[in-house]
């Protein structure tokens, strides 16, 4: 048996310095390693193609995602950019019609012009996935629960038609984190996050992570990890490493806070809909039920009297700042129209004027419920 996840967040790649005795993984700063004799070293050469604080969080998060391989890389996008750069012009990738703004970005406006054709489509819709699927389609890009509708893609059912049709499944699972969700043991082929979010958890670092088994994949991001060069620092690996420890505890309250905030938005006159996959009447909630621990952190809404409300409300919160980015210990508010997802007007991606996503921090929960209830009162009276 492997140690629980909890037990692994904090020892995975993280034992005691051989030669110090040091509890935490010290942040080696060496670009380069000495060499006892041509090319007979201690498995670090040149601190781009690899070096021992990267190396413990990638032990650790692989661990953490039940995978064989990790690969951190300098941002999510950087991830996501490794694992795109697989494909050939002609090559085809279906995502999420609300895939987050900039994995839609980085494929219609990096890689389709580098000769790659894309879809977005409903992807709790399999009939829908399969009138769009192509003989040159080589990815499924999954994001679940997505942002920022919070909308549930069913992995397992997903995996199962990519797989029958020669395609991988990435899942980008930065909003559910590996606490609440595991997409390989779902079938997923790969699992992306940017760790500036959840597994840094305190908005003090911007990195991503690729997590996979398969031994050929591997091979690829990690020659395009050398090759690329978009790796984090060693500060930035120690920084998420930090912020992994307290990750499972941090999701609990996440969880349980957001579940107290999508309550209260529901009860309240000036919301229209809330969409919060912990709500038994959320279009997801089932399939959340069998894929995630619990259903967490994030949680949005739209306003009855549209985008003004909207925008009222986000400028009226005292706890929840105004700001992109989620995930951290500290509650956000954000107008998605235009803010995150305002590279997506136009798109099949646009979202609604009236809605507001929150990012529920590790507050008490009171005082954010009272925050966020007095900004929707103004907009009533
Ligand atoms: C933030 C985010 C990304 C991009 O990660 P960066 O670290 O900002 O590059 C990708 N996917 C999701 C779901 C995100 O929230």
């Amino acid at each position: 048996m492997p140690d629980a996840f909890e037990t692994r967040a904090i020892h995975v790649g993280q034992e005691p310095d051989s030669s110090t005795g040091a509890i935490v993984p010290p942040i080696s700063l060496a670009t380069t390693f000495a060499q006892r004799g041509v090319g007979d070293h201690a498995g670090y050469e040149y601190a781009r193609s690899g070096n021992p604080t990267r190396a413990s969080l990638e032990a650790c998060l692989a661990s953490l995602e039940g995978a064989r391989h990790g690969f951190a890389f300098a941002s999510g996008l950087a991830a996501e950019d490794a694992l795109l750069r697989r494909l050939r012009p002609g090559d085809d990738v279906i995502m999420g019609n609300d895939a987050y703004g900039g994995t839609f970005r980085l494929i219609a406006r990096v890689h389709e012009p580098a000769g790659v054709s894309w879809s977005a489509v409903d992807l709790t819709d399999l009939d829908a996935l399969d009138a769009e699927w192509r003989d040159e389609t080589r990815i499924v890009w999954i994001e679940t629960p997505t942002n920022p509708l919070l909308t549930v893609v069913d992995i397992e059912a997903i995996a199962g038609v990519a797989h029958a049709r020669d395609a991988i499944v990435v899942v980008d699972n930065t909003f559910a984190t590996p606490y609440l969700q595991q997409p390989l043991a779902l079938g997923a082929d790969a699992v992306v996050h940017s760790t500036t979010k959840y597994l840094g958890g305190h908005s003090d670092v911007v990195g991503g992570f690729v997590a996979l088994n398969d031994e050929s994949i591997a091979d690829e991001i990690g020659f395009l990890q050398n090759a690329v060069g978009a790796v984090p620092s060693p500060f930035d690996c120690y920084l998420v490493l930090r912020g992994v420890k307290t990750l499972a505890l941090r999701m609990e309250r996440h969880c349980e806070n957001a579940h107290v905030i999508a309550q209260m938005l529901q009860e309240h006159d000036a919301v229209d809909r809330v969409l919060y996959p912990g709500l038994p009447e959320h279009p997801g909630h089932d399939v959340a039920k069998r894929q995630m621990r619990d259903f967490g952190g994030m949680v949005s809404f739209t306003m009855h009297e549209g985008e003004d409300a909207a925008l009222d409300v986000v400028a009226l919160t005292r706890l929840f700042t105004l700001a992109e980015s989620l995930g951290a210990v500290e509650s956000l508010i954000e107008h998605p129209a235009r803010m995150t997802h305002a590279s997506a007007a136009g798109s099949p991606l646009e979202v609604d004027a009236a809605l507001i996503r929150l990012s529920v921090g590790i507050e008490a929960a009171d005082d954010l419920a009272d925050d966020l209830r007095q900004a929707l009162d103004y907009t009533l009276a």
